[in-house]
């Protein structure tokens, strides 16, 4: 029973839920929907744990909720270069054997730092995030 339509998890992408605050859980099935929507609370994912923080009313934090998963804001998710690698050029994060974390790009089967080749073992990668917006 799903009537809030919440996003997945902009993390995990698993299922998130809405909790409310100053309302004994007992009380749920007995509240309507619309005072439901009225309280406080919160939208928590059940795997990760990240959530938004408490709004006076639980439809402000789902819309919060919503709108960030559709922001574009997504778990930056390591990809093994077993798996994957990246564009040649393109510069990415990445993680070495050791697990220092630089940025870096593959040209042609070598990795370079600024611009210098370099034999770090690279593990994994992932694209850099976008710069921030606005002002
Ligand atoms: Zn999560």
């Amino acid at each position: 029973m799903d009537e809030y339509e919440l996003e997945l998890c902009p993390f995990c992408g698993n299922k998130a839920q809405v909790r409310y605050t100053g309302c004994g859980s007992g009380s749920h099935g007995y509240t309507s929907n619309i005072l439901m929507r009225s309280k406080a609370g919160f939208v928590i994912c059940l795997k990760c744990g990240c959530r938004t923080p408490i709004h006076n009313k639980v439809s402000r934090a789902i819309n919060k909720w919503n709108m960030r998963a559709d922001s574009g804001v997504t778990a930056q998710e390591w990809i093994s270069v077993k798996d994957r690698l990246p564009k040649n050029n393109e510069i990415v994060i990445i993680c070495t054997d050791k697990n220092f974390i630089y940025a870096g790009e593959l040209i042609r089967d070598t990795w370079f730092l600024d611009n210098d080749s370099w034999t770090a073992t690279v593990t994994h990668w992932m694209p850099l995030p976008q710069p921030p917006k606005g002002e």
